[in-house]
Protein backbone atom coordinates (compact mmCIF):
# COMPACT_ATOMS: atom_id res chain seq x y z
CA UNK A 1 0.00 0.00 0.00
CA UNK A 2 2.39 2.44 1.12
CA UNK A 3 6.36 1.94 -0.96
CA UNK A 4 8.61 2.09 1.78
CA UNK A 5 11.52 0.40 -0.20
CA UNK A 6 14.90 1.33 0.25
CA UNK A 7 14.03 3.11 3.77
CA UNK A 8 15.76 2.32 7.43
CA UNK A 9 13.67 2.48 10.38
CA UNK A 10 14.04 2.48 13.66
CA UNK A 11 11.27 1.65 16.23
CA UNK A 12 12.36 1.84 19.85
CA UNK A 13 10.39 -0.26 22.66
CA UNK A 14 9.89 -2.80 20.30
CA UNK A 15 10.61 -5.85 22.34
CA UNK A 16 7.19 -6.91 23.47
CA UNK A 17 5.32 -9.85 22.15
CA UNK A 18 1.88 -7.96 21.77
CA UNK A 19 3.51 -4.12 22.08
CA UNK A 20 2.95 -1.62 20.01
CA UNK A 21 6.18 -1.75 18.86
CA UNK A 22 6.61 -4.92 17.47
CA UNK A 23 3.44 -4.30 15.83
CA UNK A 24 5.27 -0.91 13.77
CA UNK A 25 8.09 -2.22 13.18
CA UNK A 26 6.23 -5.11 11.00
CA UNK A 27 3.92 -2.86 9.46
CA UNK A 28 7.11 -0.81 8.31
CA UNK A 29 8.85 -3.98 7.19
CA UNK A 30 5.63 -5.50 5.10
CA UNK A 31 6.16 -1.61 3.16
CA UNK A 32 9.25 -2.34 2.44
CA UNK A 33 11.87 -1.14 4.93
CA UNK A 34 14.59 -2.04 6.67
CA UNK A 35 13.79 -1.89 10.38
CA UNK A 36 15.90 -1.96 13.04
CA UNK A 37 14.39 -2.19 16.61
CA UNK A 38 15.22 -1.56 20.16
CA UNK A 39 14.35 -2.45 23.83
CA UNK A 40 15.79 -1.43 27.18
CA UNK A 41 16.79 -5.35 27.25
CA UNK A 42 17.06 -8.54 25.05
CA UNK A 43 15.08 -10.96 27.19
CA UNK A 44 12.57 -13.67 26.29
CA UNK A 45 9.79 -14.58 28.62
CA UNK A 46 8.36 -17.95 28.21
CA UNK A 47 8.33 -19.10 24.87
CA UNK A 48 8.63 -15.95 23.58
CA UNK A 49 11.46 -14.50 21.99
CA UNK A 50 12.19 -11.52 22.78
CA UNK A 51 13.51 -8.12 20.52
CA UNK A 52 15.63 -10.96 18.81
CA UNK A 53 12.61 -12.45 17.98
CA UNK A 54 11.26 -9.17 16.94
CA UNK A 55 14.31 -9.23 14.45
CA UNK A 56 14.27 -12.31 13.23
CA UNK A 57 10.36 -11.68 12.16
CA UNK A 58 11.16 -8.70 10.35
CA UNK A 59 14.03 -10.76 8.46
CA UNK A 60 11.86 -13.76 7.71
CA UNK A 61 10.23 -10.73 5.41
CA UNK A 62 13.45 -10.94 3.46
CA UNK A 63 13.81 -6.96 5.03
CA UNK A 64 17.13 -6.48 6.84
CA UNK A 65 17.24 -5.39 10.77
CA UNK A 66 19.29 -6.00 13.65
CA UNK A 67 18.08 -6.04 17.62
CA UNK A 68 19.98 -2.95 19.71
CA UNK A 69 19.41 -2.78 23.59
CA UNK A 70 19.38 0.47 24.83
CA UNK A 71 18.01 2.68 27.28
CA UNK A 72 16.34 5.76 25.83
CA UNK A 73 16.52 7.87 28.55
CA UNK A 74 20.47 7.37 28.24
CA UNK A 75 22.23 10.38 26.06
CA UNK A 76 25.55 7.93 25.58
CA UNK A 77 23.48 5.09 24.87
CA UNK A 78 20.93 6.97 22.12
CA UNK A 79 23.81 7.82 20.37
CA UNK A 80 25.68 4.68 19.96
CA UNK A 81 21.78 3.16 19.07
CA UNK A 82 20.86 6.26 16.10
CA UNK A 83 25.42 5.65 14.88
CA UNK A 84 24.68 1.94 14.94
CA UNK A 85 21.59 2.03 12.59
CA UNK A 86 23.46 4.60 10.72
CA UNK A 87 26.41 2.14 10.58
CA UNK A 88 25.29 -0.72 9.88
CA UNK A 89 22.66 0.23 7.08
CA UNK A 90 23.88 3.53 5.40
CA UNK A 91 21.49 6.03 6.87
CA UNK A 92 18.21 6.40 9.23
CA UNK A 93 14.94 7.76 7.24
CA UNK A 94 12.08 6.78 10.10
CA UNK A 95 12.04 7.05 13.86
CA UNK A 96 9.58 5.79 15.52
CA UNK A 97 9.39 7.17 19.60
CA UNK A 98 7.70 3.98 20.88
CA UNK A 99 9.20 3.07 24.46
CA UNK A 100 7.42 3.96 27.03
CA UNK A 101 7.99 3.63 30.82
CA UNK A 102 5.86 1.17 32.33
CA UNK A 103 2.40 2.05 33.87
CA UNK A 104 1.58 0.48 37.52
CA UNK A 105 3.52 2.78 40.38
CA UNK A 106 2.78 5.47 38.64
CA UNK A 107 -1.53 4.81 38.66
CA UNK A 108 -1.64 6.89 41.58
CA UNK A 109 -3.40 9.49 43.12
CA UNK A 110 -0.75 12.84 43.15
CA UNK A 111 -0.77 13.11 46.83
CA UNK A 112 0.56 9.69 47.26
CA UNK A 113 3.25 9.95 43.99
CA UNK A 114 6.66 9.27 44.93
CA UNK A 115 9.18 12.09 43.05
CA UNK A 116 11.24 8.89 41.66
CA UNK A 117 7.97 7.46 40.45
CA UNK A 118 7.24 10.94 38.71
CA UNK A 119 11.14 11.42 37.14
CA UNK A 120 11.47 7.59 35.80
CA UNK A 121 8.39 8.30 33.51
CA UNK A 122 9.37 11.48 32.24
CA UNK A 123 13.13 9.65 31.90
CA UNK A 124 11.28 7.60 29.30
CA UNK A 125 8.85 9.45 27.75
CA UNK A 126 9.82 12.93 27.69
CA UNK A 127 13.67 12.57 27.90
CA UNK A 128 13.85 9.48 25.72
CA UNK A 129 11.82 10.91 23.09
CA UNK A 130 13.97 14.65 23.10
CA UNK A 131 17.49 12.33 23.09
CA UNK A 132 16.12 9.95 20.09
CA UNK A 133 14.81 12.64 18.52
CA UNK A 134 17.73 14.78 18.90
CA UNK A 135 19.97 12.36 17.70
CA UNK A 136 18.22 11.11 14.76
CA UNK A 137 17.50 15.02 13.52
CA UNK A 138 21.09 15.53 13.38
CA UNK A 139 21.78 12.63 11.26
CA UNK A 140 18.81 13.44 8.99
CA UNK A 141 19.67 17.11 8.78
CA UNK A 142 23.35 15.76 7.68
CA UNK A 143 22.71 13.62 5.18
CA UNK A 144 20.01 15.80 3.71
CA UNK A 145 17.87 13.52 2.44
CA UNK A 146 14.39 14.44 4.44
CA UNK A 147 13.01 12.25 7.16
CA UNK A 148 10.28 11.27 9.58
CA UNK A 149 10.31 11.12 13.00
CA UNK A 150 7.08 9.68 15.00
CA UNK A 151 6.36 9.97 18.46
CA UNK A 152 4.47 7.96 20.76
CA UNK A 153 2.22 10.66 22.94
CA UNK A 154 -1.50 9.34 23.93
CA UNK A 155 -5.29 10.29 24.06
CA UNK A 156 -3.48 10.88 27.80
CA UNK A 157 -1.44 13.65 25.99
CA UNK A 158 -4.81 15.59 25.72
CA UNK A 159 -6.95 15.06 28.36
CA UNK A 160 -5.99 14.78 31.93
CA UNK A 161 -7.44 11.97 34.33
CA UNK A 162 -7.20 11.21 37.96
CA UNK A 163 -4.20 8.91 38.48
CA UNK A 164 -2.76 9.21 35.40
CA UNK A 165 -0.80 12.73 36.46
CA UNK A 166 2.57 11.72 35.75
CA UNK A 167 1.60 9.64 32.48
CA UNK A 168 -0.51 12.66 31.41
CA UNK A 169 2.34 15.24 32.32
CA UNK A 170 4.65 13.27 29.73
CA UNK A 171 2.34 12.80 26.83
CA UNK A 172 1.53 16.21 26.69
CA UNK A 173 4.91 17.24 26.48
CA UNK A 174 5.92 14.55 23.79
CA UNK A 175 2.75 16.70 22.10
CA UNK A 176 4.09 19.91 22.88
CA UNK A 177 7.90 18.74 21.55
CA UNK A 178 6.23 17.41 18.71
CA UNK A 179 5.13 20.76 17.37
CA UNK A 180 8.55 22.74 18.35
CA UNK A 181 10.20 20.31 16.43
CA UNK A 182 8.32 19.65 13.62
CA UNK A 183 8.74 23.75 13.16
CA UNK A 184 12.78 23.56 13.23
CA UNK A 185 12.76 20.49 10.69
CA UNK A 186 10.16 21.33 7.99
CA UNK A 187 12.75 23.30 6.14
CA UNK A 188 14.97 20.19 5.91
CA UNK A 189 12.06 18.07 4.79
CA UNK A 190 11.54 16.07 7.70
CA UNK A 191 8.12 15.89 9.33
CA UNK A 192 7.51 15.22 12.92
CA UNK A 193 3.93 14.03 14.14
CA UNK A 194 2.58 12.43 17.13
CA UNK A 195 0.32 9.49 17.57
CA UNK A 196 -2.00 9.26 20.46
CA UNK A 197 -3.66 5.55 20.86
CA UNK A 198 -6.54 5.06 22.93
CA UNK A 199 -6.46 1.81 25.07
CA UNK A 200 -4.32 -0.56 23.21
CA UNK A 201 -4.64 -4.16 24.41
CA UNK A 202 -0.79 -4.47 25.09
CA UNK A 203 1.07 -5.97 27.84
CA UNK A 204 1.16 -2.96 29.86
CA UNK A 205 -2.72 -3.45 29.95
CA UNK A 206 -1.42 -6.34 33.04
CA UNK A 207 0.46 -3.24 35.22
CA UNK A 208 -2.52 -0.74 34.45
CA UNK A 209 -5.11 -3.17 35.99
CA UNK A 210 -3.01 -4.21 38.40
CA UNK A 211 -2.52 -0.98 39.74
CA UNK A 212 -5.98 0.33 38.85
CA UNK A 213 -8.11 -2.42 40.34
CA UNK A 214 -10.27 -2.40 43.49
CA UNK A 215 -9.64 -4.30 46.47
CA UNK A 216 -11.29 -7.39 45.93
CA UNK A 217 -10.99 -7.48 42.04
CA UNK A 218 -8.16 -9.66 40.64
CA UNK A 219 -6.19 -8.14 38.03
CA UNK A 220 -7.24 -10.33 35.18
CA UNK A 221 -11.05 -9.45 36.20
CA UNK A 222 -9.97 -6.14 35.70
CA UNK A 223 -7.87 -6.08 32.89
CA UNK A 224 -10.71 -7.94 30.89
CA UNK A 225 -13.47 -5.35 32.66
CA UNK A 226 -11.05 -2.74 31.14
CA UNK A 227 -11.06 -3.95 27.72
CA UNK A 228 -14.55 -4.44 27.60
CA UNK A 229 -15.18 -0.63 28.97
CA UNK A 230 -13.08 0.37 25.91
CA UNK A 231 -15.10 -1.23 23.72
CA UNK A 232 -18.04 0.11 24.61
CA UNK A 233 -16.91 3.60 25.58
CA UNK A 234 -16.04 4.02 21.32
CA UNK A 235 -18.27 4.53 18.45
CA UNK A 236 -16.11 1.35 16.77
CA UNK A 237 -16.91 -0.77 19.54
CA UNK A 238 -13.80 -2.23 20.46
CA UNK A 239 -10.78 -2.01 22.09
CA UNK A 240 -7.54 -0.95 20.22
CA UNK A 241 -4.98 -3.38 18.75
CA UNK A 242 -1.17 -2.57 18.08
CA UNK A 243 -1.73 -2.96 14.30
CA UNK A 244 -4.37 0.16 14.40
CA UNK A 245 -1.73 1.79 15.24
CA UNK A 246 0.78 0.55 13.04
CA UNK A 247 -0.89 1.71 10.22
CA UNK A 248 -1.31 5.28 10.88
CA UNK A 249 2.19 4.83 11.42
CA UNK A 250 3.13 3.55 8.40
CA UNK A 251 1.14 6.03 6.70
CA UNK A 252 3.08 8.93 8.50
CA UNK A 253 6.12 7.60 7.84
CA UNK A 254 5.26 7.31 3.85
CA UNK A 255 5.33 9.49 1.25
CA UNK A 256 1.39 10.14 1.22
CA UNK A 257 1.67 11.95 4.49
CA UNK A 258 4.40 14.83 3.36
CA UNK A 259 2.26 17.73 4.26
CA UNK A 260 1.27 16.56 7.61
CA UNK A 261 3.61 18.08 10.27
CA UNK A 262 3.56 18.38 14.18
CA UNK A 263 0.07 16.91 14.33
CA UNK A 264 -1.27 14.60 17.09
CA UNK A 265 -3.32 12.13 15.80
CA UNK A 266 -5.56 10.31 18.40
CA UNK A 267 -6.00 6.56 16.80
CA UNK A 268 -8.80 5.49 19.33
CA UNK A 269 -11.65 4.52 17.89
CA UNK A 270 -14.04 7.62 18.39
CA UNK A 271 -13.49 7.74 21.63
CA UNK A 272 -11.26 10.65 21.27
CA UNK A 273 -11.49 13.36 18.34
CA UNK A 274 -9.50 16.51 19.01
P1 LIG B 1 4.61 -1.58 26.57
O1 LIG B 1 4.77 -1.10 27.98
O2 LIG B 1 4.03 -2.91 26.31
O3 LIG B 1 5.99 -1.43 25.78
C1 LIG B 1 6.87 -0.36 26.01
C2 LIG B 1 8.26 -0.82 25.66
O4 LIG B 1 9.17 0.24 26.00
C3 LIG B 1 8.69 -2.07 26.44
O5 LIG B 1 9.14 -3.05 25.53
C4 LIG B 1 9.77 -1.55 27.36
O6 LIG B 1 10.77 -2.51 27.64
C5 LIG B 1 10.31 -0.38 26.57
N1 LIG B 1 11.04 0.54 27.44
C6 LIG B 1 10.69 0.95 28.68
N2 LIG B 1 11.65 1.75 29.19
C7 LIG B 1 12.62 1.84 28.25
C8 LIG B 1 13.87 2.50 28.20
N3 LIG B 1 14.33 3.25 29.22
N4 LIG B 1 14.61 2.38 27.06
C9 LIG B 1 14.17 1.62 26.05
N5 LIG B 1 13.00 0.97 26.03
C10 LIG B 1 12.23 1.07 27.13
O7 LIG B 1 3.78 -0.45 25.87
P2 LIG B 1 2.78 -0.48 24.63
O8 LIG B 1 1.42 -0.65 25.17
O9 LIG B 1 3.28 -1.32 23.53
O10 LIG B 1 2.91 1.08 24.27
C11 LIG B 1 3.92 1.59 23.44
C12 LIG B 1 3.85 3.10 23.48
O11 LIG B 1 2.50 3.53 23.25
C13 LIG B 1 4.23 3.68 24.85
O12 LIG B 1 4.92 4.89 24.64
C14 LIG B 1 2.90 3.94 25.52
O13 LIG B 1 2.95 4.96 26.48
C15 LIG B 1 2.04 4.34 24.32
N6 LIG B 1 0.60 4.12 24.52
C16 LIG B 1 0.10 2.90 24.85
C17 LIG B 1 -1.26 2.75 25.04
C18 LIG B 1 -1.87 1.42 25.42
O14 LIG B 1 -3.06 1.41 25.80
N7 LIG B 1 -1.18 0.30 25.32
C19 LIG B 1 -2.12 3.84 24.90
C20 LIG B 1 -1.57 5.08 24.57
C21 LIG B 1 -0.20 5.22 24.38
Amino acid sequence: MYDLTGKVALVTGAGGERGIGRGIANRLADEGADVAVSDLRDSPIGSWGGLSAVAREIEGKGRGSMPITADVGDEEQVNQLIGSVVERFGKLDILVNNAGAPAGPDRVPVVDLDVEVWDAVQRVNVRGTFLCARAAARHMIERGGGGKIINMSSVSGKKGSPRYAAYCASKFAVIGFTQSLSGELGPYGIQVNAICPGLIETERLTGMAGALRPDGVSTEVYREQMIARAGDGNPVGRIGQPDDVARTAVFLASEESTFLTGLAIPVAGGSWML
